[in-house]
């Protein structure tokens, strides 16, 4: 019998995670990181403000109701929290678009970013990336009555939506010029254009496609060729190269004591996707 907060019987719950589920990160009160500015400022602040996504199912979403975020990169927002001695529970999250993230983390509006950000050479030139904690890959959303769309060299002549100053929308745009591309500042307005026919195809990450599909099985289903690579970063202060070495520490302790795994477990893995290893993290040198 499917349950409350389950989709059709058989396809994963759309409701978010269980709390019981969820890691619980001891606070390591006695850290300290007097050579980051971004670290001092929260400190001195007594909670770290976090750029995410309150859109994306399993990954960053925000309850209207009760403002609550819930999901995979909240889970690693909040682990790092724990481990650079600062409540997670007090974090407070700003949701922020794909297209803003750059601005954010340089105006000093967030201390750091969790939100399905892909690492990559370009975005390394404004911001410094901790990570990557996962590894994504660039998909197709379609409706369930789409037969002819089986990746992305089936999209010529057919209109496409991504977010603004994402990685997917930028390959579609260099890579299959002959797609009639558009973009929303968010994918959930590409979704609600695929349902009402003004779109035939959403392009983005399989980690945020699995989310939507899951949310209208009957509507929706994820084409299942990714045809990129996109390992997913905590965005930080370019110069604050001690806050990032502090994170990408954080980060493999938390993979190590079974944190990582058992915040996956309770929300991206609900997608039915059993938890990978994670990645290596990459600690690039200061430059
Ligand atoms: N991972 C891709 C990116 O960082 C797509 C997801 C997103 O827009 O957040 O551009």
């Amino acid at each position: 019998m499917a349950s409350a907060g389950c989709g059709k019987e058989g396809s994963p719950p759309v409701k978010g995670p269980q709390p019981e589920a969820l890691p619980h990160y001891q606070v390591d009160t006695a850290f300290q990181l007097p050579s980051s500015p971004t670290w001092v400022r929260a400190k001195k602040r007594g909670h770290f403000v976090v750029g995410a996504k309150e859109d994306q199912p399993y990954l960053g979403e925000k309850d209207p109701a009760t403002g609550v975020y819930s999901g995979f990169d909240i889970e690693i927002a909040r682990m790092v929290s724990a481990s650079l001695g600062l409540d997670p529970q007090k974090i407070v999250f700003r949701t922020i678009a794909s297209a803003n993230r750059e601005t954010a983390l340089q105006n000093g509006q967030i201390d750091y970013y969790v939100g399905t950000y892909t690492i990559n050479a370009n975005r390394k030139k404004l911001v410094g990336f901790a990570g990557p904690y996962y590894i994504a890959g660039q998909d197709l959303l379609v409706r369930t009555d789409e037969n002819d769309i089986k990746g992305p060299q089936d999209l010529k002549g057919k209109r496409v939506c991504s977010a603004a100053g994402s990685t997917p929308y930028q390959r579609i745009q260099q890579d299959y010029p002959q797609a009639d591309l558009v973009s929303y500042d968010t994918y959930s307005i590409c979704v609600d254009n695929l349902l009402t026919y003004q779109v035939d195809a959403v392009t983005t990450d399989d980690a945020i496609l699995i989310g939507y599909a899951a949310k209208a099985p009957d509507e929706l289903k994820v084409v299942g060729a990714p045809f990129s690579q996109e390992p997913y970063g905590i965005g930080v202060p370019r110069p604050d190269n001690a806050f990032r070495f502090a994170i990408d520490d954080a980060l493999e302790a938390n993979e190590k004591n079974g944190n990582w795994k058992k915040a996956y477990d309770a929300t991206l893995g609900l997608s039915g996707v059993p938890a990978p290893t994670p990645p290596p993290i990459d600690r690039y040198p200061a430059s």
